[in-house]
């Protein structure tokens, strides 16, 4: 019997390291001890306020481009991606759609769809009433808006890896690219670089229904998540009970196993729109910029 093929392609996003924010003058310090001190109108979306292109992190892409042997864009647009939680402050967050600052490029023999530039969401932690009432706080959802508004890059590969090891392998050598530019930490377990593989496997050319797993924070959960879904897929596939369904899956790092979060959204939910608050740049070739 034919073995089953497994083809993953990775979505990588990494904070980059800038002084302020991407579209605004508060500090890019997510980190900081105290919620919500690094924010403005402009990321709190106050009406009335408008973005301004943070010209560090679009030299910040343009490198990680020119590293990878990409093609640079001549002229790039921002696009609003609509959706409505409570950690997007304008009820969509501005990122490229389009027209991305980098395409095409090469990566430890993995080839790259494209880059592009978009703003980091608020972080949200939610405390059970146990948890709250041990640490003095109310029970339920808090958010912080220190990160939101961050520069973040989205690097999206090709569907062309084809084992767990070489998804790993990429990732580490993104992660050390990232940290020799000096663009970003892309320290993992902070959440500074998060990857998600889209992944799935068929017995021919044609590529079978994709899972897109989430939350991963470590180099060794992106190859063991492949791997358990590589196992998943084919129990279902052989004849288990029920059939692959394509949906976004999480990580559950304790359990050492994926668990289904939602049916995924595709493009034309998220009702994309060129931003009209922001120009749309032209860029013309320099040598060493
Ligand atoms: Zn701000």
């Amino acid at each position: 019997m034919r073995e089953y093929k497994l083809t993953v392609g990775l979505e990588v996003h990494a904070e980059l390291k800038t002084k302020t924010k991407m579209f605004c003058n508060s500090a890019n310090d997510p980190f900081n001890a105290e919620p919500n001190v690094n924010i403005c109108p402009v990321c709190m979306a106050h009406p009335g306020t408008l973005p301004v292109i943070n010209k560090q992190a679009v030299n910040h892409v343009l490198r990680v481009g020119t590293a990878l042997g990409s093609d640079l864009a001549d002229f790039t647009e921002f696009d609003r991606k609509n959706y409505f939680y409570p950690d997007i402050p304008k009820g969509y967050q501005i990122s490229q759609y389009k027209y991305p600052l980098v395409s095409g490029g090469l990566l430890n023999g993995v080839a790259i769809e494209r880059v592009h530039l978009e703003e980091d969401t608020a972080s949200s932690s939610h405390s059970s009433a146990d948890a709250a009432r041990a640490s003095d706080v109310s029970a339920g959802s808090l958010v912080d808006f220190n990160r939101a508004g961050v520069p973040l890059m989205e690097l999206v590969t090709k569907p062309v890896i084809h084992t767990a090891e070489e998804a790993g392998a990429f990732a580490r050598e993104l992660q050390l690219l990232l940290r020799t530019l000096g663009v970003s930490d892309a320290n993992m377990e902070k959440g500074e670089m998060r990857v998600e593989a889209n992944i799935s496997i068929s017995k021919t050319d044609k590529l079978g229904t994709k899972v897109e797993v989430k939350n991963l924070n470590s180099f060794r959960s992106v190859e063991r998540a492949i791997a358990y879904e590589v196992e998943r897929m084919t129990k279902i596939l052989d004849g288990g009970p029920g059939e692959i369904v394509q949906e976004t899956r999480g990580w559950d790092e304790g359990g050492q196993k994926t668990f289904s979060q939602r049916k995924k959204e595709s493009a034309h939910d998220y009702r994309y729109f060129p931003d009209p608050d922001l120009p749309r740049p032209r860029f013309t070739k320099i040598k060493n910029f």
